[in-house]
């Protein structure tokens, strides 16, 4: 139904122009609000000449979306990898609206994304993409305008590197700028495992709500990186049975459990889970998605759960650390199923939550402790667990569906009572 308005959107784009008619009609909102809501406000591409190390010069291609900037500031990462597409980062600001709005964090939504592999780059041609695209982007961001953030294949070092860059141009040292920072450059406690943590929570809650005590439940966790190695790390830590990961190189398993601080050791020797001695290898890594367990975390990249393989998750529960991880007809497949799908803007809402966190102890310049980073963090997910899972079973809708209507109608509401201009 609303393909009409983006006949040539990507998949990713289309599932997620969807779920926003999906709510709009179950609010019953008019389709003005459909319409404004669908559109990025603001969207620019820029080109990022690169001088690689031997000397010749390389053109990249950058892009930054505003997707909604009516509840406050743009909020959103910026990710660094070879299929970024322009559709692919119009869809993921549009999910940070609704993730923001969803635990109630006075942000709307925006997404980054350079068009290259950081791991084929050294580091220094990383440094000069990260300045340029930022210095490309500086018109648009600023601690009142949009706030980027580490996304997939970015990191602490790459957040540096962009509020140093934005803070040449200002003249002035703006903390405030970009969220997921050192420690020691104006990051907050917490904000590395923050993602992970809103997951744990929240898989914690879901499982419960299908009465599994997380204390020896099986858990696939897919992806090692920012998200799936903390949460692999946490949920063992619950006492859940982790019994198999993976990465781009390939997947593990043991049916006991793996020995997850003697893996995360092995990571960091080797920069894979594969080969980790403990283990069994699965022939593909897409395997780690159709085991037979109580929670499956897939916390790497979009649309690895589709109509192909949706059939066979045997998962009671899957919490998505990823954004988008589940298509529009996996995801029906799986509500048929039974299985209980916790939405992206509600499961990974942890790193964005923490990122308010440090901005909020940024423009204050006044830190807080770890503890009070993590019980803040922990009471809003669980308020927003909670009130995501009643929206869903009193409308006997999909968690999802509940998530995006109570986001969907949050903006709404912020749209209304701001009015239009002129
Ligand atoms: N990239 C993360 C996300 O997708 C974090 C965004 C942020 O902290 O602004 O939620």
């Amino acid at each position: 139904m609303t393909t009409d308005l983006a006949p040539q959107a990507s998949p990713v784009l289309l599932d997620a122009l969807e779920q926003l008619g999906d709510a709009v009609d179950l609010l019953g909102l008019g389709e003005g609000v459909r319409q404004s809501l669908a559109q990025p406000r603001r969207e620019v591409t820029v080109s990022i000449p690169l001088r690689r190390d031997d000397g010749s010069v390389e053109v990249l291609t950058g892009h930054r979306v505003q997707h909604n900037l009516t509840r406050g500031p743009a909020k959103g990462g910026v990710r660094f990898a070879a299929d970024v597409t322009l559709d692919e980062v119009r869809a993921l600001a549009m999910w940070m609206t609704w993730k923001c709005a969803l635990v109630d964090v006075p942000y709307g939504g925006g997404k980054g994304g350079v068009r290259f592999d950081p791991a084929r780059y050294s580091r220094a041609e990383v440094e000069r993409v990260t300045r340029r695209y930022t210095s490309e982007i500086a018109p648009l961001i600023g601690p009142d305008r949009d706030i980027p953030a580490p996304d997939l294949g970015t990191d602490e070092q790459v957040m540096a590197w962009m509020m140093d860059t934005f803070s040449a141009g200002a003249g002035h040292t703006a903390l405030g700028v970009v969220t997921g920072k050192p420690l020691s450059l104006g990051g907050s406690l917490g904000r590395q495992t923050a993602t992970s943590r809103g997951v744990t929570h929240v898989a914690i809650d879901a499982l419960a709500s299908r009465g599994i005590a997380v204390a020896g439940s099986r858990a696939a966790v897919q992806g090692f990186g920012k998200v799936g190695r903390y949460t692999a790390r946490f949920l063992a830590e619950a006492g859940a049975r982790v019994v198999a990961v993976s990465d781009e190189h390939g997947a593990i398993h043991d049916g006991a459990g793996l020995d997850v601080p003697a893996l995360e050791a092995h990571v960091d020797t080797t920069g894979s889970v594969v080969g980790f001695a403990r283990s069994e290898p699965l022939q593909h890594g897409d395997d780690l998605l159709t085991l037979p367990v109580d929670l499956l975390v897939p916390a790497a990249v979009e649309a690895v759960i589709h109509d192909g393989n949706a059939h066979q998750v045997l998962a009671r529960v899957v919490v998505e650390g990823a954004n988008g991880p589940t298509t529009r007809q996996a995801d029906a497949v799986l509500a048929d199923r039974d299985v209980l799908v916790v939405p992206d803007i509600l499961a990974n809402a942890g790193g964005v939550v923490v990122s308010y966190f440090e901005w909020v102890q940024a423009n204050q310049a006044f830190w807080w402790t770890e503890a009070e980073v993590e019980g803040r963090l922990a009471a809003r997910m669980s308020a927003a667990w909670r009130r995501t899972n009643e929206v869903a079973t009193s409308r006997g809708v999909t968690l999802r569906s509940a998530a995006t209507c109570l986001a969907v109608g949050a903006v709404a509401d912020a749209h209304r009572l701001r009015g239009l201009y002129p």
